[in-house]
């Protein structure tokens, strides 16, 4: 028995990030989430090369199919490798067949040089047309001026920013120091450290497997009078995933919850990109209903068509060859552990 549904929306992911698994252990054990970010992400990110972003992407891209996901919302660093990168993703996922709404997460962590310059490649991606979101990295890794510059121009292009916020405690400023500048088309992920009566405006992005993953703690997003979305931060690109767990960890505070919350959740993702709304997922099982997924492991995609042009047959890609797709990313990943 078999259940159709819209393509599924991974409505935050790094697609930088699939490269990381089997990186060397960083010199010493991270204890808390700066640690996390000192001593993992940052040494990655700053090692990418346009090389390794393309296969980084490729291979996300491939993943996100594989678990019917065919539209992502990714948020994109490389300080060492940032003009162009932009396009370097949306190309891969292109041939992918997957859509990708992408952005730059600028920040001014390398000095306001590098925040100027991860702007101005949002700005001439998306002047270009291509699908894309301002994006800055986090209140708590820039200066005032350039969030007020990101914020003025999301507003001159006509787009949302996307952006992380209240992640871990090192952030808890956030709230005071956007406010004012958010608009109702922010991507405002995680979000575990927001107060729930904040005036923060904006979809709230919600990463479940990640926060738990990063012992930052629970958002609990039922709180928010916000939209709230599903995302992967980078770990894959299962949005039925995030929703077992968005799921599991509601019950965890309230019992008495259905799983009609957490998919609710999963279908804001059709908000940010309409689009997936075309797309044509096959499964594995039937009925796809809150219910039976979120009790349902091994649930899979056998045939997907994005707008009309079929992407993965009998459960494989047809656009790219996956085995091939795997291999070249294995090398760059080779290549970028080389450098940490
Ligand atoms: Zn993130």
């Amino acid at each position: 028995m078999t259940a159709v549904t819209p393509g599924l929306v991974c409505s935050h992911h790094h697609l930088y990030s699939s490269l990381a698994r089997g990186m060397p252990a960083p010199p010493k054990v991270a204890t808390n989430f700066q640690e996390i970010l000192d001593q993992v992400w940052w040494r990655l990110d700053t090692a990418l090369d346009l090389e390794m972003i393309r296969w980084s992407a490729m291979l996300g891209a491939v993943e996100a199919l594989e678990n019917g996901t065919t539209a992502i919302v990714d948020h994109h660093e490389s300080p060492n490798a940032i003009e162009g990168s932009l396009d370097v993703i949306a190309e891969a996922c292109a041939e992918v067949g997957v859509r990708v709404l992408t952005t730059y997460g600028i920040t001014d962590r390398h000095g306001a040089d590098g925040a100027k310059r991860g702007l101005e490649e949002n700005a001439r991606f998306i002047r270009g047309g291509g699908p894309g979101l301002v994006g800055v990295h986090a209140a708590f890794t820039c200066t005032d001026e350039s969030l007020e510059a990101a914020a003025g121009l999301a507003e001159d292009l006509g787009v949302g920013v996307h952006i992380h916020v209240c992640e871990g405690i090192g952030d808890t400023e956030a709230p005071k120091r956007l406010e004012g500048l958010t608009r109702d088309n922010w991507l405002l992920s995680h979000c575990v450290h927001l107060p729930t009566d904040h005036t923060l405006k904006g979809t709230i992005l919600h990463n479940p497997m990640s926060n738990l993953n990063n012992g930052v703690g629970y958002a609990d997003p039922a709180r928010f009078s916000n939209p709230v979305a599903l995302g992967t931060d980078g770990i894959g690109g299962n949005v039925l995933e995030s929703f077992r767990l968005a799921y599991v960890m509601q019950r965890s505070v309230d019992v008495s919850v259905g799983p009609d919350p957490a998919w609710k959740w999963l279908e804001t993702g059709w908000d940010i990109v309409p689009e997936a709304r075309n797309d044509e997922v096959t499964w594995s099982y039937d009925p796809m209903d809150p219910w039976h997924i979120a009790f349902t492991p091994g649930i899979r995609p056998l045939d997907i068509k994005v707008d009309g042009e079929t992407v993965l047959a009998e459960g494989k890609t047809t656009k790219v060859d996956a085995a091939e797709v795997r291999a070249k990313a294995a090398e760059q990943a080779t290549r970028l552990h080389a450098r940490l």
